[in-house]
């Protein structure tokens, strides 16, 4: 037992190693992936639950590193939020995801948003409404059609200077949502104080809303909310049938999820695409 017990100790710790030469590898790795051009972009679309028309697309992350192959953004971003890749790399996205609107509206497809995630730290970037200013006007992809997602904790950072940059943002005409939104930490009073145009529900909570009551219960509190301060909703995470009817009958606005479309490469995505 003793023997069993020293081995199993063994075992724990050589996985810890493992994992933890894995972290360093992938952080080291970073700092390369965008000059090796090893990133690239998914395309989630978004569904409006009515009509069932695309109105919009999520830009998502993808690395292929060279030796342990694709690597999750819920395993890499979080590393490059640390070690300040993310600005770099949100930046790259960023243009990308405009290029590429961009292009499907040169094309003459139906217009759509193109979502991109914002980070809390590309938040803190002192120039990011400069950044963001010179990416539309190099790709000429209309602000209307940009929607940046942030999350909860960029509130946690200077409230006021959140608040002016929110707006100078806005003024150029470009949407903010929040994403994950009831995960965080944060009071509802700033739904009150940021100029945002729409909350997309955590997909935790649309997971379980037909056998979770409190889930349940939760996504039609924020759907009537949003409602009554006008703001539009996106449950994320959909991935069936019975998941979309009880959105619908909370007169959710919009869909994203497995149901409808996984994220794709543009190329594997045009052809569903619809004209204008
Ligand atoms: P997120 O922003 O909440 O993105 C939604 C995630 O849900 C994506 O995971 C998407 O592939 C996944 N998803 C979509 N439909 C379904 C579904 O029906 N069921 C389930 N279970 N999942 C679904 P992904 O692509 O692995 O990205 C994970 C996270 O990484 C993102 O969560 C976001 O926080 C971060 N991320 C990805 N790309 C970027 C980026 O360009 N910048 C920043 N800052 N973060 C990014
Ligand atoms: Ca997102
Ligand atoms: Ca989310
Ligand atoms: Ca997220």
């Amino acid at each position: 037992a003793k023997e069993q017990g020293r081995n199993h100790y063994r075992f724990y710790t050589s996985d810890m190693n493992e994992r933890m030469t894995k972290q360093v590898e992938l952080e080291k790795g970073l700092r390369k992936a965008l000059e090796r051009q090893e990133l690239s972009v998914h395309y989630q679309p978004q569904v409006d639950l009515d009509s069932g028309r695309i109105t919009g697309m999520e830009a998502l992350l993808r690395w292929s590193h060279p030796e342990l192959g694709n690597v999750s953004p819920a395993e890499f971003v979080p590393l490059a939020e640390e070690n300040g890749m993310i600005v770099p790399i949100g930046e790259w996205i960023l243009r990308k995801a405009c290029l590429q609107n961009k292009e499907w509206l040169d094309a003459g497809l139906l217009p759509m948003r193109v979502a991109v995630n914002l980070s809390a730290r590309q938040f803190q970037q002192q120039n990011l409404v400069e950044v963001v200013t010179r990416i539309l006007d190099d790709t000429g992809m209309p602000a209307q059609y940009l929607d940046l997602e942030i999350t909860e904790s960029v509130a946690m950072f200077n409230e006021g200077l959140v608040i002016a940059k929110l707006h100078d943002l806005k003024s150029l005409g470009i949407k903010i949502s929040i994403d994950d939104f009831g995960t965080g930490y944060s009071s509802l009073s700033y739904l009150k104080k940021f100029p945002i145009d729409s909350l997309k529900i955590d997909k935790s909570f649309v997971a379980h809303v037909m056998h979770d009551r409190d889930d349940a219960e939760i996504i039609s509190m924020i759907i009537s909310m949003a409602r009554n301060l006008r703001f539009s909703v996106i449950a994320e995470g959909v991935e069936n049938e019975e998941q979309l009817q009880f959105l619908r009958q909370q007169q959710c606005t919009e869909g994203q999820g497995y149901l409808f479309s996984k994220p794709m490469d543009p190329m594997e995505l045009k052809p569903l695409l619809v004209k204008a």
